[in-house]
């Protein structure tokens, strides 16, 4: 059965009515399918009513966020709903809030990147992926060398540029796929999912380069700086991220050991690797 009128407003200035098929026809088009579920959800009693979120084209152009929701008043005589009503609430406000409370939660307000508390989710999410498909993933933790140099010589301004600059330069190298979170303070962390051992030190090591050939402009002028980085792979034997980070944190140790500006391999605990010389 088909539900009739539906009232939206869609001018700020009036409230317009129209039908269900021009509504549909006003949705986003991935909302469609949220909308289609929602229905089903309620008519096959899994939802108490018929309740979904979805971004509708106003006419002056904007996509509004609504609130729809709906329940069935009238059945026909073989009890099949034939008359629903329903209510469209614009929720915009409230989604503008929403995705700046989220923004808030998840960035880290002086390098925009991912903080540490959405990266380890990000890594949960990843590790939960690796045991199911049996695929690889790697961990790089970065720390950026004798940071605290840069403070004293420079100032703290000057510091949180080199910060602000370091992350700009991973974001622009990473793939899609990948993940690049503050740790917090200069500490870094890259998670590169589908990728081996040896892609993962291809990576790091080109990244590395990369970094101490890309000084950042300043007030006080260029900065040269380099990083250490810490490899760990994810390994079927890793209940939590823990196990990981901790890999990958005992081998950017090594790294700072190994006289820094250098990439070494948390894998295994076996014998030192040879660490390529810059
Ligand atoms: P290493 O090569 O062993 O990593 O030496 P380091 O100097 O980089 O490491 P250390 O841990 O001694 O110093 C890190 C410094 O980073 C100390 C801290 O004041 C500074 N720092 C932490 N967060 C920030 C920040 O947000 N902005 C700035 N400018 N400095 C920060
Ligand atoms: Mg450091
Ligand atoms: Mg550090």
């Amino acid at each position: 059965s088909r539900q009739g009128m539906s009232v939206l407003d869609l001018d700020a200035s009036e409230t317009t009515y129209i039908s269900i098929d021009q509504f549909i026809a006003r949705l986003h088009p991935d909302d469609r399918p949220v909308r289609e579920q929602a229905l089903e959800q309620y008519f096959s009693g899994k939802a108490p009513l018929y309740s979904c979120e979805l971004r509708v084209h106003c006419r002056d152009g904007s996509w509004r966020w609504i609130l729809a929701r709906g329940m069935v008043v009238g059945h026909a005589p073989d009890g099949k709903p034939q008359r629903m009503i329903g209510t469209h609430a614009d929720i915009s406000e409230q989604k503008k809030v929403e995705a700046e409370l989220i923004h808030l939660a998840t960035t880290d307000p002086l390098t925009e990147v991912p903080n540490r508390r959405h990266f380890l989710e990000a890594m949960e999410a990843e590790l939960l992926r690796t045991k199911r498909s049996g695929r690889p993933a790697a961990l790089l933790m970065v720390d950026i060398d004798h940071f605290k140099n840069i403070n004293d010589t420079y100032g703290h301004a000057v510091g949180d540029t080199v910060l602000r600059h370091f992350s700009r330069l991973a974001v622009k190298h990473l793939r899609r796929i990948d993940h690049f979170g503050r740790l917090g303070g200069e500490e870094f962390a890259l998670l590169l999912p589908e990728t081996n051992q040896a892609g993962a030190w291809q990576f790091a090591d080109r990244f590395r380069r990369i970094v101490a050939e890309t000084p950042a402009d300043s007030t006080k002028g260029t900065i040269s700086f380099t990083i250490s980085i810490g490899i760990a792979l994810f390994e079927s034997t890793d209940a939590a991220t823990d196990s990981i980070l901790a890999r990958s944190d005992a081998a950017l140790y090594r790294a700072k050991e190994g006289g820094r500006n250098r990439v070494a391999n948390g894998h295994k605990a076996g014998p030192l690797e040879t660490v390529p010389e810059n």
